[in-house]
């Protein structure tokens, strides 16, 4: 597949990504802000987030983890576009992940801001961050992991591999729940939902067509692809909810692309195509590596794939989310009627005639 390289919208946050450092808070338009926010342990370093200046205050687009580090990167950044926390009036979350999600009750409790995230992935807060709930995610993802036909000796370790996680998040209900089309009621701005599903059940995307910007999140990234996968809290065919809500956004007039990792950019339709390209490319690997075996486990074909390093230098952490990507994918497959599931413990995959 040919290499699609998106232009960057600013050459140094680029060459801070590249460089491995965190690029400057930065005014990207006249009452528009990016403050990265550290995140810790994590390849992609920080999430960005936006600031939009209102007439009293301001708004964000997605926090940060929490953790106090973070939290005094979106204080100092703030005070560089001349706000204190004090001064947020709504928290718009993008999706639920800890570096989105996080740290949105802290700014809530420091400013009284509103926090508002899709109806989809609200439902998902309990079961995941609530501690009383939590044992029961845990099995749940267990049990996927043995019918994928990950090996016992693994199965505890990739099952609680994202609970540490948790402890970068601080449980926050949502003040208000935003749906697909929304104009969301911020002075100054033309600001409008678009549902994305894919990355998380609720992901959100956000428009300003006046401006002819879209803040992407995870959804689409300059460089890397978002991560798709099956697990316990994702739709039946999250593959085909992502390829969906990606087609949908080449209808929006965007001039730059506002992601939550990595860099701005300008490209979207550019970029859209070659994720969609990137997607085929996987589908049609998964279906060859199924159709020339007997019955394999999700596991299995996920180890006989490509990956950016060796499998077994791919730590446990991400093994899981590569094995659950690879699952998104034969559900897609499945889902066209081009590979075949025996249901079982484990699951095994088959091509469409055999
Ligand atoms: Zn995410
Ligand atoms: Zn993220």
């Amino acid at each position: 597949m040919a290499k699609f390289v998106v232009t960057p919208s600013n050459e140094k946050q680029r060459a801070a990504w590249t460089g491995g450092g965190i690029p400057e808070v930065e005014r990207v338009r006249p009452g528009l802000w990016s403050i990265p926010v550290p995140i810790p342990i994590n390849p992609l370093r920080y999430v960005l987030v936006y600031a939009l200046e209102l007439a009293d205050g301001v708004a964000i687009v997605d926090a940060g983890w929490d953790t106090d580090e973070a939290y005094q990167a979106l204080e100092a950044g703030l005070g560089v576009a001349g706000y204190a926390v004090a001064d947020v009036r709504a928290v718009l979350v993008t999706h639920i992940h800890p570096d989105h999600y996080g740290l949105a009750g802290r700014v809530r409790e420091a400013s009284g801001a509103w926090i508002g995230l899709h109806p989809a992935d609200a439902g998902l807060l309990r079961d995941r961050y609530d501690e009383a709930f939590i044992d029961g995610l845990v099995a749940r993802e267990r049990a996927q992991l043995l019918r994928c036909g990950v090996p016992a000796a693994l199965v505890d370790e990739l099952a609680g591999a994202s609970m540490m996680i948790r402890s970068f998040v601080t449980m926050a209900a949502p003040d208000r729940l935003i749906e697909d089309g929304d104009r969301l009621d911020l002075s100054g701005w033309d600001l409008r939902a678009v549902w994305t599903p894919g990355h998380s059940p609720g992901h959100l995307c956000f428009a300003e067509p006046s401006r002819k910007l879209l803040f992407t999140g995870d959804h689409v990234l300059p460089r890397i692809t978002s991560a798709v996968v099956v697990h316990p809290q994702s739709a039946p065919n999250p593959l085909a909810d992502y390829l969906d809500a990606l087609d949908a956004l080449r209808a929006f007039d965007v001039e730059e692309v506002l992601p939550a990792h990595e860099y701005r950019f300008l490209e979207l339709a550019g970029r859209v195509d070659y994720v969609m390209e990137h997607h085929r490319e996987r589908l049609a690997e998964i279906e060859r590596v199924v159709s020339g075996a007997d019955g394999v486990t999700c596991w299995e074909v996920a180890t006989k794939l490509t990956w950016s390093r060796p499998w077994e230098s791919i730590p446990p952490f991400m093994r899981r989310t590569a094995g659950n990507e690879t699952l998104a994918h034969l559900v897609w497959l499945e889902s066209r009627g081009r590979v075949r599931r025996l249901p079982g413990e484990p699951e095994l995959w088959t091509g469409a005639g055999s």
